[in-house]
């Protein structure tokens, strides 16, 4: 029988990313997947990185993993989300050609020496006494290993459904698994049923582009990885287009033929990533949405028409898709349908993500209830180091939501579970201020060398930063001012006679880097990147213990008792959602409130501020 260290299964973002990370610790590493050429395939938008999504790129990045490199070597529109925001929720993202990032992910595992690629179907886990000690494949053949990592994606049980019309599968193209799913049931593991559904994909040749809006690429594009900082693929423009209420009429009228609306479907969908039929009913009063068309390639005329996902049937898609600017006369390559799917109770896991009902088990992605690449890349990385370590018999690495948005997505994971698919928003972070994205190396890459998953190449480049920084900084915190001087080139301080430092001068509102370079010449011996980093550093220093303290009040208030006739619903600022959840669950305590999935930080804080508003009133009555 083959024997590995450590197996993964699938190969999707969280399973390649498994399989690298676990290789890169140079333990014997094998990943199984239904089919080799399948591995890197995204399976709904053509896009890697956004708002949360992109920190995490960046993190799984600084731990040298692949998704960055593997995007920027299919970047074809590189955007920076929230560029006119601070650098802490910037988000950087591209769309990516799907046939290069499927290509990039291949041929960066073919990289890897440790790792070997199996074809073949996962049907069983072979245990003994409470562990898993290997794997028993469709064709009867088995492999036995010391830890395995399960990244099944949307594939167990998985049901697709267009229209009235339903066929098992994992995704279009691929079959269910289906053994594999009965398995885990045997075993007693908590499942539990997701949706998620996709667009229809249109041919790009049938659309009058020259009636749309277009979005061209970023003119000073911001890659994903820390290793690269110019675009490798030709840079392109994508157009937008508007639901109609001709388009939201067409809907209506054919609800009742949705799998999602015609009562096809148990599974609970994406809230953050709605279907267009979940657009029109839940938002009645918006007569129009934004719809983004996306090219999937530079030689390929498929295009993503990214906010129309749906389930209704093809022939209503096309009726609908019709009523759009530009799309009057527009072709369905493929159309949009919804899946279903189990998922696994996240709260079987230990942080490391091994299970706690099978020594030996790691679960990551999509089948432990989250949704989207970034997410199951980041879970994968983290299972994939730590099935590697414990066949070393060594301790887990951990992520804290402190150090990291790996480690505030295990802990919400691990600790609160989901009750809908569970995608990445910088609102979830209590401390935000310091993880950004432009930081991810200075925060995580000690942790990687440490444990020994970072190459030599990314260390090369991450101490070169890491001395330029400190250079350039030693510079800024020398150079000091008295507020006289200061007044003389325009910048106006209170005249307490206190000298500022150059690096104070950073943070200050109205900065000026042209200013600074007069006080300073010895600046311009510096690199631009260097001098850009402590810019950001000098801003946000001044917040950071604001921000540890802001932390420090959420814990301390977790024993405040919250009254059973607490009125959420006149607490302004709470979402919808929000209030909806405190009012089923009554939490009596704060802690139990910031145990309730979806509780940000921020919300957490308006319920302590107005507990003591109460308090306060009835000591004073
Ligand atoms: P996947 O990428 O699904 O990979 C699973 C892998 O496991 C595949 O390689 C498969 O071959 C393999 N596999 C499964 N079972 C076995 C077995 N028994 N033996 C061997 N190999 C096996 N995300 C969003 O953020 N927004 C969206 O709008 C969105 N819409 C989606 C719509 C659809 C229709 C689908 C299918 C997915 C959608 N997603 C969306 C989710 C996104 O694709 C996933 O979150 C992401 O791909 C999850 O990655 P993963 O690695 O967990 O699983």
């Amino acid at each position: 029988m083959k024997h590995f260290d450590v197996l993964v299964v699938g190969g999707g973002h969280a399973g390649a990313e498994a399989a690298a990370a676990a290789a890169r610790i140079g333990v014997r590493t094998a990943l199984v997947t239904m089919r080799a050429e399948t591995i890197g395939v995204m399976s709904c938008n053509p896009a890697i990185g956004g708002l949360g999504k992109g920190h995490l790129v960046r993190e799984i990045d600084a731990m040298d993993g692949i998704m960055g490199r593997a995007g920027d070597m299919a970047g074809i529109q590189y955007r920076l989300l929230n560029r006119r925001k601070g650098p802490a929720v910037q988000g950087p993202r591209t769309q990516a050609d799907r046939k290069l990032y499927r290509r990039a992910v291949q041929s960066l595992l073919a990289e890897e020496t440790c790792l070997s690629v199996i074809e073949g179907e996962a049907a069983e886990l072979i245990t003994l006494a409470g562990r898993v000690t290997g794997l028993r494949l469709a064709d009867g053949s088995e492999i036995s290993a010391a830890a395995i990592v399960l990244t099944t994606g949307t594939f167990l049980n998985g049901l697709i459904h267009v229209g009235d019309q339903s066929r098992p599968g994992g995704r279009v193209g691929d079959k269910a698994s289906v053994r594999l799913a009965q398995q885990i049931h045997d075993l007693g593991l908590e499942t539990g049923r997701l949706k998620t559904g996709t667009p229809p994909r249109l041919d790009g040749k049938s659309i009058d582009w020259s009636r749309l809006e277009m979005q061209p690429a970023d003119e000073d594009p911001v890659l994903l990885s820390f290793m690269n900082n110019k675009p490798v693929a030709r840079q392109i423009s994508c157009g937008i287009t508007h639901t109609s209420a001709a388009t939201h009429q067409i809907i209506r009228d054919n609800l009742n033929r949705s799998a999602m609306y015609g009562g096809h479907i148990d599974g609970v969908g994406p809230r953050y990533c709605p279907s267009i039929e979940d657009k029109v009913v839940r938002f009645a009063d918006k007569d129009s949405h934004q719809v983004f068309l996306e090219p999937e390639g530079l030689d390929d005329d498929t295009v993503y028409p990214n906010g129309i996902s749906t389930s209704l049937p093809a022939e209503v898609q096309e009726a609908y898709v019709r009523t759009m600017a530009g799309l009057e006369n527009a072709t369905i390559l493929q159309p949009g349908y919804a899946i279903e799917y189990d998922y696994l109770d996240p709260r079987g896991l230990k942080s490391s993500l091994e299970t706690k009902a099978l020594a030996g088990l790691y679960l990551a992605g999509q089948i432990n209830g989250t949704t989207g690449y970034e997410e199951a890349a980041a879970q994968g990385m983290v299972a994939g180091l730590n099935a590697a370590r414990a066949s070393k018999a060594q301790e887990p690495v951990s992520f804290s939501r402190s150090d990291s948005y790996i480690g505030v997505m295990i802990d919400d994971l691990v600790t609160r579970g989901v009750t809908e698919p569970y995608r990445m928003f910088t609102s979830r972070a209590e401390y935000r201020l310091s993880l950004r994205a432009d930081n991810a190396d200075q925060r995580l890459t000690p942790k990687g060398q440490e444990i020994g998953c970072v190459r030599e190449a990314r260390s090369r480049a991450f101490g070169a930063k890491m001395e330029a920084l400190g250079a350039v900084t030693e510079v800024l915190a020398a150079a000091k001012f008295t507020p006289k001087e200061l007044a003389e080139v325009g910048i106006t301080v209170s005249k307490d006679g206190a000298r500022r430092t150059a690096w104070d001068l950073m943070a200050m509102p109205d900065y000026d880097p042209a200013i600074l370079d007069l006080l300073v010449p010895a600046l311009a011996d510096h690199p631009a990147a260097a001098r850009a980093q402590a810019e950001i550093e000098s801003l946000y220093s001044q917040y950071t213990d604001r921000q540890a303290a802001a932390a420090e009040e959420l814990r301390r208030h977790e024993a405040m008792k919250i009254p059973a006739d607490f009125d959420y619903a006149a607490l302004s600022g709470l979402s919808a959602e929000l209030t909806g959840k405190l009012l089923r669950k009554l939490p009596e305590t704060i802690q139990q409130a910031r145990q309730i999935e979806g509780m940000t930080p921020a919300a957490v804080m308006l319920l302590i501020a107005s507990l003591r508003k109460i308090a306060a009133a009835r000591l004073a009555g």
